[in-house]
């Protein structure tokens, strides 16, 4: 195996690497570089497959549907019969159910009975609709004119997926409708990327854990439920290490623990400027780290990195403390790494636009993710507002909010109804 490249390796690649300014393209880049694949996979069932990555392409056994088969429950013919100004007048000579195949011969003239996936009989093409015939005599139907053509109701063997093609590829997300395609397949088990392990952890002495006493100048942990949360939405095997103070010795058996078990660490906490505490040098110790300020709002300060223990290295993520720019952090950087890691190719949803309801003062050079709420107007254009105290702590701003409202690097102020750029969350 080559050796993963150094962070001064990354940074030397790109165009506008500026750590102490970084635009947020530039960390999405720098991420990407930094983070590779995990490589083991497992084979489960299909409802242990939900939310997981593939791991190979999965190539169908079968043809889905296996048969040609009826869309309606109708009578099934030879479409070659119809004339567009002339109805059609057929004989009923049987009847084909589902899962109970018609077998004998229709000639010209004739139709089978048919119900909703039944199969095509032998030389049949289309079906009509039972609703737009007319049962004339007691085995007789007539079908008007103009209003079907030949192979109409019927679905073809292999429409869905034709056996040998990829029903899947490689890298797709398992959701409810692939779980479900894989089912109707046959296949009871799909080989998926093993689950990343993500260890995290909050810092800082003023930090207090649920349970503990309220003292003055204290605050209770938050943001490891919410890294919690969104590693759960991930599908990510988490290994939550608590609060840990701020002192080296407790700090160097956290990353060391973490970085033994885990594929990446999440921090919140210490890593401003300011820090008067031993999380930076213990990062700096232990490992290959950088230390960012962002060009962006909320979030500014940044860790990135690898933290090594023996032959073992996780990537590092040491997060801001502010609430609101851990959320936004993880969601705008965190969130497509680990995902790159997963070995999920599924492309990301698009970004929304929206004509904003207030003012959005901003100036060009960074980028600004102001918490909003998404609705529709008496056009039926999506618009949004957003959710009062902007702070960077202020996590009841989050809570309420549908979207992030995502302001550009160069883009200056947002007048009212101008179009604005909103993530769904
Ligand atoms: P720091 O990045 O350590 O300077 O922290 C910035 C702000 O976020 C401070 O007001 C901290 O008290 C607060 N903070 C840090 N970690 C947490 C946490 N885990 N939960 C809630 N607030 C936090
Ligand atoms: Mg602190």
């Amino acid at each position: 195996m080559t050796h993963p490249p150094s962070l001064a390796d990354i940074a030397a690649q790109l165009e506008a690497y500026d750590p102490q300014a970084l635009p947020a393209s530039e960390v999405l880049n720098f991420l990407d570089h930094l983070v590779t694949p995990v490589h083991e996979s497992e084979s489960v069932d299909i409802f242990a497959a939900l939310g997981r990555v593939t791991a190979q392409d999965v190539i169908s056994p079968l043809n889905v549907p296996p048969h040609d088969n009826s869309a309606m429950d109708g009578f099934a013919f030879d479409g070659a019969q119809l004339r567009d100004t002339q109805s059609l007048s057929l004989k009923v000579v049987g009847t084909a159910l589902a899962g109970k195949a018609w077998a004998g011969a229709v000639k010209a003239g004739e139709c089978v009975k048919i119900m909703t996936g039944a199969i095509m009989p032998e030389g049949l093409n289309t079906v009509v609709p039972q609703e737009l015939c007319q049962i004339t005599a007691s085995e007789t139907i007539e079908i008007p004119a103009g209003l079907l053509r030949s192979g109409d109701n019927r679905r073809l063997c292999g429409e869905d997926i034709m056996q040998g093609h990829a029903a899947l590829l490689k890298g797709a997300l398992i959701t409810p409708a692939a779980a479900g395609l894989l089912a109707s397949l046959g296949v009871p088990n799909v080989l998926v990327v093993r689950r990343l392990r993500v260890a995290y952890f909050s810092t800082g002495d003023e930090i207090l854990s649920l349970g503990e006493a309220p003292r003055e100048g204290a605050v209770y942990d938050s943001n490891r439920y919410t890294v919690h949360g969104m590693l759960q939405a991930l599908g990510c095997e988490m290994i939550d290490m608590g609060v840990v103070k701020d002192i080296p010795e407790l700090l160097e058996q956290a990353f060391n623990k973490a970085a033994e078990q885990a594929d990446a660490i999440i921090t919140s906490g210490g890593v401003s400027v300011g820090e008067a505490d031993f999380t930076k040098a213990m990062m700096k110790q232990l490992g290959d780290v950088v230390f960012w300020k962002i060009a962006m709002r909320p979030g500014r300060p940044m860790a990135v990195g690898r933290i090594q223990k023996g032959q073992r290295s996780a990537v590092l993520f040491g997060l801001p403390g502010n609430p609101v720019a851990v959320m936004v952090t993880f969601l705008a950087f965190v969130k497509p790494a680990l995902l790159k890691m997963m070995g999920c190719t599924a492309a990301p949803l698009p970004m929304l636009r929206a004509r904003t309801q207030e003012v959005l003062r901003k100036k060009p050079g960074r980028t600004e993710y102001q918490r909003g709420i998404i609705s529709r107007n008496a056009q039926g254009e999506l618009q949004v507002i957003t959710t009062g105290n902007q702070g960077s702590g202020v996590l009841s701003s989050m809570v309420q909010a549908n979207g992030l409202i995502v302001l550009s690097h160069q883009q200056g102020t947002a007048q009212l109804g101008d179009w604005v750029d909103v993530l769904v969350i």
